[in-house]
């Protein structure tokens, strides 16, 4: 499929380009609220990574396909470059956005802090009969659900995150030995070798394992064309919500869900550009008076810092105390944050760090604003009611 979209005479690709901004009246001076009617977007401002200078994209119909946000938390199974930009843009252009408290966790990525991404164990070993077990080699499944380490993923992950917060261990096992090496070879190949890398040989050693964040239920709010609210843009793919994976996703929907919104947005688009002009009044990016920030400190230590707060606070276990007090301490980052952000010229990197911000932000007000538990979203507050 890559070979064929780079061949296509109508498309051209631009790789490493990283787009800042979706282009609405706003940038036409014009104030756009929550409540305006009609928002239109009308391309997007990206930066050019030869140049290091941004540039204007106009465009009848736009669609963001930035995928997920893995990384506002420390540990994720998801690329680096899921820091959830298409989900801040439009929620900073008043697009709608819903369901970010839905966050999945891996229960079973491979401990191995340096490693980013975390490697994911796949729940089939644990269908093959790989055994969890606590820091200290016992098995604890059987006091949260008869279906031991085979419950649903959202069980197993808060299965662990209880057995690890008990036991204040940072991670705990998976213990695949009894399978033996040549049925772990056979099956297993990727996981063998890479355990193997770190020093873990799987048929002799437990395996490490710790929950990491790898799927984002919520998101752009889209429509069954993926459509958002505001006009001419789309979203498909991890970055758009269109209610298919509810408050809790089946494995392995979002591929099959990213191919068939993604079909119909471009069928929608193909009738849709046909009624609708360039708008060319749009202004240049303005850079003035901002310059280039010496110290990346001020945002790798930011983003550390966020990492922790949603780790320790907005995790797989949540409750109002400890959504509140993230709120608290993400407004800090948040305020220092849109300061360097307007003083400095503009890089990749204070834009992710922005943009997870504000996804972590989202994250924290949805579930404050959830009086329940709920699929991902489980409250200390206020606890399942079977539903
Ligand atoms: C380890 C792992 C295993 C998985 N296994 C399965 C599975 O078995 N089945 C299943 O259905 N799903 C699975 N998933 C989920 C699925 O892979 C993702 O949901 C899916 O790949 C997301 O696709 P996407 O096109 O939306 O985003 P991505 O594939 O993440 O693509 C997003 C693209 O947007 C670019 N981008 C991001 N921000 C910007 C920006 N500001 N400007 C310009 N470009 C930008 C990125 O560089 C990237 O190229 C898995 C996920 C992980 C992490």
């Amino acid at each position: 499929m890559t070979e064929q979209i780079r061949e296509h005479p109508n498309i051209t690709v631009l790789e490493n380009y990283f787009t800042i901004e979706i282009i609405t009246e706003h940038h036409l001076g014009i104030n756009v609220t929550k409540r305006s009617q009609n928002i239109t977007c009308f391309g997007a401002y990206v930066l050019n990574p030869e140049t290091g200078k941004v540039d204007t994209y106009i465009s009848r119909i736009t669609l963001i396909a930035t995928g997920g946000s893995g990384n506002v938390y420390g540990v994720t199974t998801n690329p680096e470059v899921a820091t959830g930009d298409g989900v801040a843009m439009v929620y900073r252009a008043k697009g709608a956005v819903e369901n970010m408290e839905f966050v999945q966790f891996h229960p079973t990525a491979f401990f191995y802090p340096t490693e980013k991404p975390a490697f994911l164990i796949t729940e089939a070993l644990r269908g093959a009969g790989a055994v969890l077990k606590t820091y200290d080699g016992k098995e604890f499944m059987h006091r949260y659900d008869q279906r031991l380490s085979l419950a649903p993923r959202d069980i197993v992950a808060r299965a662990i995150d209880s057995e690890m917060k008990i036991s204040g261990a940072d991670h705990l096992y998976l213990d695949a030995r009894h399978l033996g090496k040549k049925k772990l070879l056979e099956h297993f190949p990727t996981i063998f070798a890479h355990c193997l890398s770190k020093g873990i040989d799987i048929s002799r050693d437990m395996i490490p394992v710790v929950p990491a964040a790898h799927y984002q239920c919520g998101g752009i709010k889209v429509d069954e064309f993926g459509r958002n609210n505001i006009k001419n843009l789309y979203a498909t793919g991890e970055v758009s919500c269109t209610g298919l994976h509810g408050a809790n996703r089946l494995a392995s929907n979002s591929l099959l869900e990213a191919a068939v919104f993604s079909h119909r947005a471009a069928m929608d688009s193909i009738e849709a550009v046909k009624t609708i002009e360039y708008n060319n009044d749009i202004p240049v990016w303005d850079a003035e008076g901002t310059v280039l920030n010496e110290e990346m400190v001020l945002i790798t230590q930011t983003r550390k810092e966020l990492n922790s707060i949603m780790g320790s606070y907005v995790g797989i276990v949540r409750s109002d105390l400890r959504l509140n007090r993230a709120l608290v301490r993400l407004k800090i980052l948040f305020e220092e944050t849109e300061d360097l952000y307007r003083k400095s010229v503009v890089t990749k990197e204070i834009c992710e760090l922005r943009n997870m911000i504000s996804v972590g932000y989202l994250i924290i007000k949805m579930a404050l604003e959830r009086k329940e538990s709920r699929g991902l979203h489980y409250s200390l507050d206020y606890p399942p009611r079977g539903n």
